[in-house]
């Protein structure tokens, strides 16, 4: 079973834009009104044993068991017989937005992100569709239910053999994007290591540094565009809040960033591309982004968007049989990689890396990505030896599989 989500722009209609619209707002009333459940829950549940609370009463008694998206569906199941705002919008549609609450609930507990948030006016910016007809993809047009046929953007030719699995429809500054989950019922082989290994150090000087000596400066587009935004954003301010010229200045500033943004991701793609392309195991540093981001560099370290080129890296990696690893970041920049000796810490002026133990001398960056490499041969090393070896049989030295 393997997925990849396809995403197409859409041409909708304007009455199919306010359809949109209404069920994106319904839908976030309906994730606030769960959200609230859910808090009151837990806020009279948070009073001390031997002592009353003033702020929070014990408002909810005991035995009321804790809502859960089961309890929540059905609750919105019968609500929605008695009104006729929520019966204009598809069930299920409603029932996934319960859904995602409670995965902001699940990566609270587990990966430790925050409490879940309301969300305020034109914050719920995509509808998800779980369950699509036989006839969902005709021509030019997609069928959604609720909704009807409407037009798309056929910028690329959606793959045969595939099954559509769920449609998201988002709403950005640009338009109506729908990004559908296709699924292939193939049983996919774990990538084994092979080939040509690439270790790979990022940085801001040099965004990316290969241990084959590829050297790659830092792109800066967001800073390219502040000065632009600043102008724009300045324009915001000079207009009365909430007037049809205010509305429309701000379009300008979400159509900016949104541009920034496309700009980076359409740069980390075809980075990871030419990566892959003479490289049979990438080796990365498993970096801390979040401590990263709290830096004095924390701007620009969000500007090159490490956390972005890494997924985007392993995505291409996987597509391609290339093989992806992640490795420990310590002391990458500390080590020379000819003798494996702490050299001491560089100042980041000190541009190449000269070992005074063996003399071993090269950029500093590349020095690094040779680090990355030589921890990631380790890790994989008892694989690689038999391959060596030839104890696998039948491995093909490199795959070129087609592009999607
Ligand atoms: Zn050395």
């Amino acid at each position: 079973m393997f997925n990849l989500t396809f995403e197409f722009k859409l041409k909708p209609t304007a009455t199919q834009i306010t359809v949109f619209e209404d069920w994106l707002e319904q839908c976030r009333k309906v994730y606030n009104y769960a959200l609230r459940e859910r808090k009151d829950w837990y806020n009279s549940r948070k009073c001390q044993i031997n002592s009353c609370s003033i702020r929070s009463e014990y408002i909810i008694t005991a035995e009321v068991p804790r809502p859960t998206y089961s309890s929540q569906c059905k609750a919105l199941t019968a609500y929605r017989k008695t009104s006729p705002a929520l019966q204009r919008v598809n069930a299920q549609v409603l029932q996934q937005t319960l859904r995602r609450l409670e995965k902001a609930f699940v990566s609270m507990w587990e990966q430790n992100h925050g409490f879940p948030r309301f969300k305020k006016q034109g914050a719920l910016r995509s509808l998800s569709f779980p369950q699509l007809g036989a006839t969902f993809h005709q021509g030019n047009r997609f069928k959604l239910p609720g909704i009807g046929s409407i037009k798309f953007c056929q910028s690329r030719p959606i793959p045969q053999g595939a099954s559509v699995k769920q449609a998201r429809v988002v709403r950005r500054s640009s338009g109506w994007y729908i990004m559908l989950t296709l699924q292939w019922d193939v049983s996919i082989p774990d990538i084994i290591p092979h080939g040509n290994p690439v270790g790979i150090d990022v940085g801001l000087t040099n965004l990316l540094a290969t241990s084959n000596g590829l050297l790659i400066k830092r792109t800066r587009f967001f800073a390219d565009a502040e000065r632009k935004l600043k102008l724009l954003q300045k324009r915001v301010t000079r207009k009365k809040i909430g007037s049809n010229n205010w509305k429309k200045a701000q379009k300008k500033v979400a159509l900016l960033h949104e541009y920034v943004g496309n700009c980076r991701k359409d740069w980390h793609r075809k980075l990871s591309h030419q990566i892959c392309d003479d490289a049979g195991m990438v080796f990365v540093e498993d970096l801390n982004l979040v401590e990263l981001k709290a830096g004095t560099l924390g701007k620009h370290c969000l500007d090159a968007g490490f956390g972005q080129f890494f997924n985007i890296l392993e995505q291409t990696c996987f597509k391609r049989g290339v093989y992806f690893q992640k490795v420990e970041a310590k002391k990458t920049s500390q080590i020379c990689p000819n003798c494996l000796n702490e050299t001491g810490k560089k100042e980041l002026s000190e541009r190449t890396h000269s070992c005074h133990n063996c003399g071993y001398t090269t950029d500093r960056d590349v020095a690094a990505a040779q680090v990355v490499l030589k921890r990631g041969l380790a890790a994989v090393g008892h694989t690689v030896k038999m391959l060596a070896e030839g104890k696998f049989i039948g491995i093909p030295a490199k795959q070129e599989s087609p592009r999607l």
